[in-house]
């Protein structure tokens, strides 16, 4: 049986060490998260956000526009934060309605306060092999994940299931910069069985439940990213846990793994940020 990779316990630790860190500052870091809109899911994770911060000692405000808020005013609130001294950390929520343009957003959150990694000098930096200012969150907590285990990546087959610019783009970077041998898998991707079954290590970020225990190779680490409630409104990941465990040698759960990881990684950036900016 495979051991679970526990997010929730490895969360718990970081978290309380960032506690420690932040209780001896004299001046708090302040995340700032724009919501946009009414989307149910966004505000839970907007709620979570605000409340794992002010459990820290983050100053944590969240700004929430109507979904008919114009980009100018958005873009003019983030030019706003940008020069606002007191800002730590800038987060704007995805997805954004269709009127506003999130390349723009992204063009105009400075690289100083992206605590999500998502602006082009980040991304940049990150697929030019080079340090961003901080790494993506959710990336960032799959390889916390996976080094609190002491899984080696080095020459490791490494295969990346889905290629969003949140998920599965910037995880295939971070794998190929430990040496990974990385391939990227997608909706158009003809083989993915095949492929899967010849990895050591398996990401999955797709929001479907589209990997069961056979297709894997014995003794792979599977880490699932996917979220989804399926029609009985359960909480599930990509991966087939109970068939996926008697094959994986570890294997990350839903909910559990991944998720708590994310968080971690947010708390992380915004101290990252605040002690850059005080350098
Ligand atoms: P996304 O933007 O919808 O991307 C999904 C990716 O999956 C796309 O690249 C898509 O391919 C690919 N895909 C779809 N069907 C596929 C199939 N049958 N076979 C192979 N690939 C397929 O989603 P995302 O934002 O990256 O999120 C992915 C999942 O992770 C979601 O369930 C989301 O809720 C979850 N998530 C979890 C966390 C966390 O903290 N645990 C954080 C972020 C996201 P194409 O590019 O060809 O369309």
């Amino acid at each position: 049986m495979a051991i679970v990779l526990d997010g929730k316990k490895l969360r718990d630790r970081l978290l309380e060490g960032l506690k420690t860190k932040l209780d001896g500052f004299d001046k708090k870091p302040t995340l700032v998260v724009i919501l946009v809109g009414e989307n149910p899911a966004s505000k839970i994770y907007v709620n979570n956000k605000k409340k794992t911060a002010e459990k820290l000692g983050i100053n944590s405000v969240v700004i929430n526009y109507p979904e008919n808020v114009t980009e100018k005013e958005l873009l003019n609130k983030i030019e706003e934060l940008n020069n606002d001294k007191e800002v730590t950390a800038i987060l704007v929520q995805l997805p954004l309605p269709k009127h506003i343009s999130k390349e723009n957003v992204m063009n105009t959150i400075i690289p100083q306060k992206d605590v999500d990694g998502f602006t082009p000098y980040n991304v940049g930096k990150l697929f030019s092999g080079e340090e961003p200012i901080v790494y993506p969150c959710t990336p960032k907590g799959v390889l916390l994940l996976l080094d609190e285990y002491k899984i080696d990546l080095d020459g490791k087959h490494a295969v990346v299931v889905g290629r969003s610019n949140i998920v599965g783009r910037p995880m295939s970077q971070m794998l190929l910069n430990r040496n990974a041998t990385v391939t990227i898998c997608h909706s158009h991707t003809k083989n993915l069985a095949q492929i899967i079954k010849t990895a050591d290590v398996v990401v999955s970020a797709v929001g479907k439940n589209i990997i069961e225990g056979e297709m894997l190779k014995s003794d792979c680490v599977i880490v699932d990213v996917g979220i989804f409630k399926d029609e009985d409104g359960k909480t599930r990941g990509d991966v087939d846990f109970e068939s996926a465990s008697k094959t994986a040698s570890y294997i990350s759960p839903v909910p559990g793994g991944v998720g708590p990881m994310t968080i971690t990684s947010l708390m992380l950036n915004t101290v990252e940020l605040f002690e850059k900016s005080s350098v």
